[in-house]
């Protein structure tokens, strides 16, 4: 029990502090920051937009991290549930918290830090079946 509840905030936050050796380069290795939202078609695999006016972030769009080409647009307005946060390095190198997971389609769960996605073990499940105490399932017409 206790170490389920562990795995699980650790997966929500992001604190994994295990670093694999990678060589190679993070999946996200730019950020780039627009006025307006654009088009899904004009998203580019491995990009991530940063939607910012006057100073102020709106959102984050980019397309989903396992390939199935499918944009993931989230909040990054504190008055909106659920939000996310995310930190951009000098380098534009972007971490995105709390994980996303996707209630449609490929129903990845992952998150971002500095570049690289970070898988959950429970990517792939259906977060009302994996989570049940935690998530409901969603409307038809969400
Ligand atoms: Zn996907």
């Amino acid at each position: 029990m206790f170490k389920g509840l562990f795995k699980k905030l650790r997966c929500v936050f992001g604190r994994n502090s295990s670093r694999r050796n990678d060589a190679k380069p993070p999946h996200f290795g730019s950020v780039v920051v627009s006025t307006k939202a654009p088009a899904n078609d004009e998203i580019e695999e491995r990009v991530l937009i940063q939607v910012k006016y006057q100073g102020k972030p709106y959102w984050c769009l980019f397309k989903c991290p396992c390939g199935c080409r499918r944009v993931i647009s989230l909040s990054l307005q504190e008055n909106h549930e659920p939000h996310w946060e995310l930190k951009v390095t000098e380098s534009g190198i972007p971490s995105l918290s709390p994980s996303v997971w996707q209630t449609v389609g490929c129903l990845s769960h992952f998150w971002i830090e500095e570049g690289f996605v970070r898988w959950c073990t429970n990517t792939g499940q259906k977060p009302w079946i994996a989570e049940p105490e935690y998530y409901s399932k969603p409307r038809k017409n969400l």
